[in-house]
Formats: C-alpha cells, structure tokens, sequence
C-alpha cells in the first residue's frame, strides 16, 4: 500500500535507510577486523531482522528472552550479558549463546561449574570508570554503578575459564570517546589481556551518524587486537536503527487552550519514550521554523505530560499550513529504542510494524490489538 494508506499508529521502517546502515557498520567489520552484533535492547524489529542478521556477525542480547529471539531470527552468533542472571535461566543461556559476559565474581563463581561444561565462552564485564555520557541515566560508569567489575574489586587470581573481558562506556558517543575509554581500560586491565581471547568493546558507537570517525575506530580496533592479540566485538543497538524510520500517528482531535493542541493516536509516553527520559525533540515532517501554524502534540493518555518534546523543552511546533482533524504526522527516526520499550499503558494500541520498500510500497507485517493488552494485564 502506499504510505497514505496505512492505518496509524504504525511504525515504518525504510528499507533502504536499515540497509545503508548495515553496509556501513558491515564495512567497519570488514575493514578493522572487528565482529559487528546488533544490540537487541536498542533495536529488534521482526521485519527487518532478516537484513540484519544476515549482514551483522551476531547479536547481543540483554538476558534469556532476547537470546531466544536472536536464536529464532538466525543470527550467526549470540552473545548475552545480563546485570544478573538467575537459576531459572542459566542453563538456557549457556546453551543458547555463543558468548555469556558475567557482571560479577560472585555471578561468575556461582555459575562457573556449568559455565565450564558447557560450549560457550565466558567473558567478563568491567567498568572503566571513564564515561562522556551525556547524562546518568546512559552513564554506565556513574557513581555506584552497577554494571561492571572496577579495577578496584577484580579479582585477579580467578580468571581460570575467563575468555574475554567487556566493556560498555558509551552512549550516542564519538570515536574519539572510545579513544579515551580504550585508553582508561588498557591501563587497569591491560596487564590481563594477553591472557584473552576477546575484548567487546560495547554499543555507543555513533557510528551511522553523519561525521562519526569511522577511519578512526577502524584504527582504534585494528591497533588494539594487534596488540593484545585479542579478537575484537562492537556491539551498537542506535547505530543500526539510527534514522532508518519513523512513527506516523494521526491527529484526532484538536483542543485549543491558549495554545492549539493535537490530541493523537500515538504517544510520547508510550512510544516514544525517550524523549521523556532523554530527553529530546523528536522532528516532525514538514515543520517550518517560522511557520505561521504552531501546534502542540499530546497522546491520547490520561497523562499531562504525554506532550512530544515537552520534556526537551520546546513543545511547539510550527508549520506554514493549517493542521486539521484527521492529518497524518510522522514522527522522525523513531525505529531504535522505541517498539523494544513500549507499553500499553491507558490500554493505548500499540503501533503496528510496516516496512517501506525502495519504491515507497509499505508493507504492515505486525498489527496490535486488545489481546496484546488483555495478555499482559
Ligand atoms: C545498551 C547496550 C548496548 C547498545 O548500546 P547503543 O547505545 O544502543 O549502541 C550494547 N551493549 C550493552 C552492554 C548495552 O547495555
């Protein structure tokens, strides 16, 4: 069907754009030597996961239910890292994933027997302790951060069955960030990397966004595996769904207090979520800065501040024609970090799944209804 059609709220996905990413972050394997897996937390859209898992070397996966899901749409190989795992699902895990990154010693001597029998390669995650995110929400390396051994409690005598280390410093950063990172790491842990087989380096990497370094993480990755003799993983969720999609809504309603409102059939709250928790302005198709129209746009939640871009600061969009009853609004580059997080909260559909071909045909592949709510309460 073509785009106008489709029934909203519905998030698109343009072939073209996952494709450009994919090849990108293809070549930087290609080129560094590095292993590329697609961080499932950020980006895990049914549609596209057969361009992804047959361009990328693997996924990485947050816990039991995502490994499933990388097991099930063919990915070449598996790695999971959870904060903690339990009993319940370990044994899985291990049989599952192709590499299992423990968070702790005391995970790692709790789960070490069946870890040692089994087939996977046992990593383990440090922090750093050098970060430039942007924010503590997205700072893995905070004050009392939970995630990540510090130089400080790794224990050095217990790494009998240890492959690799992990770690994960970045959000939305440069290639000049990881230079940093990299550096702090190699300094606290460098005297144990001979002794690994693999170093991850995390997501984070900004790497599809236009003027990311690629040259310079090619030779970040290529100089660092030489060194150390150790095979290199990057594991970005953003960067592969970065800008390759969008979240069309349409507009039911339009209340005007003040200051016009448009009541639609989507939510920030719901489905966009991180530009509540970023937080951030999403763009809007066809805004005009200096427009003469302005707009506000709210979900159809009980929630007051189910206002797009409100928490960002500005609210108001401008456009040089009127909005009416019944438009259609696309909400820019909404595919990473949004399906994987969404709630049915207020009982509020949950936008359906489509993807866009090279020539503008969209195809829904996933619709939303009462049973997905109904299941779930
Ligand atoms: C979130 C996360 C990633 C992916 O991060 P992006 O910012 O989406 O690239 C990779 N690895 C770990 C351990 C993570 O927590």
């Amino acid at each position: 069907m073509k785009l106008q059609d489709i029934k909203t709220p519905a998030y698109v996905c343009q072939k073209s754009k996952l494709e450009s990413n994919l090849n990108l972050l293809h070549y930087v394997a290609k080129e560094s030597g590095a292993k590329v897996l697609c961080a499932l937390k950020g980006f895990a859209f049914s549609p596209g996961m057969p361009l992804v898992s047959s361009i990328l070397d693997g996924a990485t996966c947050s816990g039991l239910i995502e490994a499933k899901y990388a097991k099930e749409h063919g990915f070449k190989e598996i790695h999971t890292y959870s904060p903690a795992f339990s009993d319940d699902d370990i044994d899985e895990v291990l049989a599952i994933s192709h590499h299992v990154v423990f968070n702790s010693f005391t995970q790692w001597k709790r789960f070490a027997t069946k870890a040692k029998n089994s087939s996977a390669s046992i990593g383990l995650r440090v922090n750093p302790n050098v970060s430039a995110s942007p924010t503590d929400m997205y700072n893995p390396c905070a004050k009392y951060s939970r995630l990540g051994i510090t130089k400080q409690n790794f224990e050095f005598d217990f790494l009998d069955g240890i492959d690799g280390l992990h770690f994960h410093a970045l959000c939305e950063e440069s290639a000049w960030s990881l230079k940093i990172v990299l550096e702090a790491f190699e300094e606290q842990f460098g005297d144990i990397l001979p002794r690994m087989k693999w170093v991850n380096f995390g997501g984070g990497h900004h790497i599809t966004k236009s003027g990311y370094d690629v040259d310079l993480l090619i030779l970040l990755i290529k100089n660092f595996s030489q060194k150390y003799g150790v095979e290199v993983y990057i594991e970005p969720g953003e960067a592969v769904g970065w800008e390759c999609g969008f979240l069309i809504a349409s507009v039911l309603d339009i209340v005007d207090n003040e200051q016009k409102t448009c009541i639609i059939d989507a939510s920030a709250e719901c489905h966009m979520p991180d530009t509540i928790l970023m937080p951030y302005r999403p763009k809007i198709r066809g805004e005009s800065q200096n427009g003469k129209f302005s707009y506000r746009f709210g979900g159809a939640t009980c929630l007051a501040g189910d206002i797009v871009g409100a928490e960002a600061g500005d609210p108001i969009y401008s456009f040089d024609n009127p909005i009416n009853i019944g438009d259609k609004v696309i909400f820019e580059d909404q595919i990473h970090y949004t399906i994987v997080k969404n709630t049915t909260f207020n009982g509020v559909k949950l936008p359906s799944l489509a993807m866009m071909d090279n020539d503008g045909k969209v195809t829904v592949c996933r619709e939303f209804g009462y049973d997905d709510y109904a299941k779930r309460n």
